[in-house]
């Protein structure tokens, strides 16, 4: 942002009370070298900045907002729940409404617990698996982000990835040492690791699709192979499904591909655009947590009313409006105009997409993993390409390892508006 813009005067002001002037690092546009807008509103696919700008929304509050901003079956549902009590601290109907749709529409869930975060649901399935094991080690995945829980803060993706710091500072050396990190896609490497001390393994945690570090996919029989690998030593399989799930597909990427993972974490969609997540799975796994079972777990806020109306509005008008569908048709004309304007620029770089998702990768290379993520990210070209946009009116994700969103609200006017500044700043960030 230009220094005299009210959005620079904000930051300043928030840099001398919030650390890095953020509530979330990714926020802080470091990876663009720059620093944030401030939004004083948002409506369908668009965001107005406080400087008046307006800006077409590829980034959707980071997944979220599948049916675009402030949609007015949420704002209703909200509204109404809020007249009768924001909080009660006891049961509530929502609360059954919600489990119940998560049940009949996510695969391998039979009972489910909600949380506040996708953070806590990836810390509460870890220790669930942990509990029900009775085994301490992980395996997780580079470039797979399951949120900021201490033991899998290890080559972990999005902000942590952007900031360079994929080890935090803070976290004990002990507790990384429970954590097995692999590369993605690399079933040998998983076959050794549990062939040195498969005993010890309580799960393997993944991003089924890995959309922290760019968005890449799993190649073909992989996830079955996890499936298999962790089943035949008695590991839990742990699908984090919090950007996927209700994304991709009804019931995410496990309805997509198949494969039916023991626990599940899950977060954005589902609540709407509230602090919502929540974990699920099988029965006799979720029945070991408290108050029924020895593991522990709880939340004030869990299963919030407001929170929960929030939620199940937006996944009952995706559902009335056949919203996955119709994310499908968007993406596909999306991802035709990105490629002919990757054409038309001479740019032969890597663009990858499922449903209303996507990631451009400024290489030509494959992307199957981290490694390659971080190889197509080298260059300065993402940064021009990013404030060409910007400038121009699109808002995306400021750093190279996040991925894009569509949502219901993007018109086709928006898409091709896009495409052309897309296309533009394709050829401006060659120069
Ligand atoms: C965003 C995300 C998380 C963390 O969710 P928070 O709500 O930010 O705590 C965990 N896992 C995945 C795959 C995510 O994309």
């Amino acid at each position: 942002m230009s220094g005299n813009s009210l959005s620079s005067k904000l930051y300043q002001s928030a840099c001398e009370i919030i650390p890095g002037g953020v509530n979330s690092p990714v926020r802080a546009f470091r990876n663009v070298d720059s620093s944030p807008f401030f939004v004083r509103a948002a409506k369908g696919c668009r965001l107005w900045d406080v400087d008046g700008n307006e800006l077409i929304d590829y980034v959707g509050t980071w997944g979220p907002a599948i049916l675009g901003h402030a949609p007015i079956p949420v704002i209703e549902a909200v509204s109404e729940a809020a007249k009768r009590g924001v909080s009660f601290g006891t049961p509530n109907p929502f609360e059954i409404e919600i489990a119940r749709l998560i049940v009949d529409w996510v695969p391998s869930v039979e009972k489910i617990r909600m949380v506040n975060s996708g953070t806590e649901a990836t810390m509460s399935a870890i220790r669930l698996a942990r509990g029900f094991t009775g085994r301490d080690k992980v395996i997780k995945f580079e470039g797979c982000y399951h949120g900021h829980v201490d033991s899998l803060l290890v080559a972990a993706g999005s902000g942590a990835l952007t900031h360079g710091e994929p080890d935090s500072a803070g976290v004990p050396h002990a507790f990384a040492t429970q954590t097995i990190t692999l590369p993605f896609n690399d079933p040998e490497r998983v076959e050794q690791a549990f062939a040195a001390g498969g005993d010890d393994i309580a799960a393997v945690i993944l991003e089924p699709i890995p959309a922290n570090a760019g968005l890449f996919f799993p190649r073909d029989g992989y996830l079955e192979f996890l499936r298999d690998i962790t089943a035949r030593h008695g590991s839990l399989l742990i699908f984090d499904e919090v950007m996927t799930g209700f994304r991709v597909a009804k019931g995410g990427a496990q309805e997509l591909y198949g494969v039916m993972p023991d626990l599940t974490a899950m977060g954005k969609v589902i609540g709407g655009g509230l602090p919502v997540g929540a974990f699920g799975g099988r029965a006799d796994i979720m029945d070991q947590l408290a108050p029924d079972g020895p593991v522990y777990q709880a939340g004030t806020l869990s299963g919030n009313p407001l929170a929960m109306a929030a939620g199940l509005a937006q996944l009952h008008e995706m559902e009335k409006q056949r919203g996955w569908q119709r994310l499908e048709e968007i993406g596909t004309m999306f991802e035709s105009g990105v490629r002919e304007a990757m054409a038309q620029a001479g740019c032969d770089y890597t663009f990858h997409r499922v449903g209303s998702m996507f990631c451009l990768f400024f290489s030509g290379e494959e992307v199957f993993n981290l490694d390659d993520a971080k190889a197509a990210a080298q260059g300065g070209a993402f940064k021009a390409f990013f404030h060409h946009c910007l400038k121009s009116g699109v808002f995306l994700a400021p750093s190279p390892y996040e991925t894009g969103f569509l949502c219901m609200a993007h018109a086709e006017e928006d898409i091709a508006r896009t495409i052309g500044v897309i296309g533009e700043a394709l050829a401006a960030s060659r120069r």
